[in-house]
């Protein structure tokens, strides 16, 4: 594939459908908001980095290198506590977390990012932004604390289109915040508190200010001005303002150039909450028996600037959904294919190549995506019911799978090769006598299902006195 395809995306900033270009052809460097590892991800957490993922699997598939960054937050007030009231330190606490998130993006099939830089491991980048905004006179220092001057920045809040003169109107200030020259001012550099971490600064001890993280991190992997960045909606105010705010207030150059945002997801038609018992992780949701490809199909079938409801019911049919394109997989195995030419599966594989890549080009149209696959499977599964598998054909039809895989990441690509290789009938017997055992022990649901399997193979079975015999239908 060559970077040939239009690409267009909805740029949050400006909130409209444009044409993508990187600033360097054939390159896209993209910025992730990562996790605070204070806790485990739950799964609205997840549904943004899927929606990332398939971005960066997207951009790669269309023909495009992709430097991503996803950051750790590990210093804000969520780590700080929780090392705290463990009595250990921010390292050790923060820890743990990082490989959970690690663990599940594992589970998940979710493609490693190029970088995944800490905070604690950036505080030189940090200080250094910090002092050229204090140098422009974007920034104050009050108290061995610094502050952004919102009064400075005449463009503030275009992203999200806030108001913070109404937004901030009779808003309490904060006990530690009585030292800013202004209520909408926010922090960049927190003078040390008792008991907790700090780092020295030319301000005194102290600690970042989470905003501050994301712009010395992203600049520093990705340059001053850079292609793509991305989070979930509830990051846009304050968080991606006040990156916007800092970064371009210190080099006088644009931040980003499209800003992505994937929408929340909701739980049972409400939403996420712990109160409610339906903030779920990831490893609730395994605990529960979840196939973890299942949930990542479930994300994709929704555009990601659409909320998600999530429920186990949808994870439920996200699995029998996955379940029709292996059955095709068992067919396919089993079909015999002819001398005679047929053109078919070829054309059915164009198809598909072409539309997936016009859903993904498509603002990641995941669902359209999905669709396309559905088109294919249905036209390759009429092809061996027709007897019209042309010389080829199996492993032509695994190979169109494969390659829109590679965005998707929900087949079993082993298995499908083997698939290609064709099987003899030592698949069905196995079947027949799965089906034969489950009978014995009265497990009516396993035989019932084993049957439909080979139905689905164009297999009949026979119980007969000696045992059962199957037959091609
Ligand atoms: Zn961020």
């Amino acid at each position: 594939m060559s970077a040939t395809q239009e690409i267009r995306f909805f740029n949050s900033m400006g909130r409209k459908l444009e044409r993508f270009e990187p600033l360097e052809a054939g390159k896209v460097r993209l910025y992730a908001c990562g996790p605070t590892v204070y806790n485990h991800p739950h799964i609205g957490n997840h549904r943004t980095f899927l929606f990332e993922d398939f971005l960066r699997r997207g951009l790669r598939f269309l023909g495009y290198e992709v430097e991503q960054v996803m950051n750790l937050t590990d210093i804000d007030d969520k780590t700080i506590r929780g090392a705290q009231q463990n009595g250990v330190s921010l390292d050790e606490f923060t820890a743990t977390y990082v490989d959970s998130f690690f663990e599940d993006l594992d589970a998940l099939h979710v493609e490693r990012a190029e970088h995944y830089p800490r905070a604690t491991e950036h505080l030189p980048e940090m200080i250094a932004l910090v002092e050229r905004l204090l140098e422009r006179g974007y920034a104050y220092t009050s108290d061995g604390s610094v502050f952004f001057r919102i009064a400075a920045d005449d463009d503030y809040g275009r992203l999200s289109g806030v108001d913070l003169d109404h937004v901030r109107r009779g808003e309490r200030v904060a006990q530690d915040e009585y030292d800013k020259e202004d209520v909408r001012d926010f922090v960049l550099w927190k003078a040390a508190k008792e008991g907790e971490p700090t780092w020295d600064s030319p301000w005194g001890p102290g600690r970042p200010g989470w905003h501050l993280e994301c712009s010395a991190m992203s600049m520093k992997y990705l340059g001053e001005s850079f292609d793509l960045h991305c989070g979930g909606v509830d990051n846009m105010f304050p968080h991606h303002e006040n990156e916007i705010a800092q970064s371009e207030s210190a080099t006088g150059k644009p931040f980003v150039h499209t800003w992505l945002h994937a929408e929340h997801l909701i739980v049972d038609g409400q939403k996420m909450s712990k109160s409610l018992g339906n903030q779920y992780t990831l490893k609730d949701l395994l605990a529960r028996g979840a196939e973890p490809r299942a949930l990542r199909y479930l994300f994709l079938a929704t555009h990601y600037r659409q909320r998600l409801n999530f429920s186990f019911e949808a994870l439920k049919a996200a699995g029998a959904a996955l379940k029709r394109i292996d059955e095709m997989r068992f067919r396919l195995a089993h079909a015999t294919e002819t001398e005679a030419p047929h053109e078919d599966v070829e054309q059915a594989a164009r198809r598909l190549t072409d539309d997936f890549t016009a859903a993904v080009a498509d603002d990641l149209n995941s669902s359209a995506a999905l669709g396309a696959v559905f088109q294919f499977v249905k036209e390759v599964n009429k092809a061996i019911e027709d007897g019209r598998l042309g010389h080829g054909d199996r492993q032509r039809a695994v190979d169109a799978l494969a390659r829109v895989d590679q965005v998707l990441g929900v087949l079993d690509p082993a298995a499908w090769q083997e698939a290609a290789g064709g099987h003899g009938d030592d698949e069905i017997e196995r079947k027949v006598r799965e089906r034969q055992e489950a009978r014995e022990r009265r497990d009516f649901a396993a035989s019932d299902r084993l049957r439909d399997e080979l139905q689905a193979l164009g297999v009949l079975v026979e119980d007969t006195p000696q045992g059962p015999r199957w037959r091609r239908a």
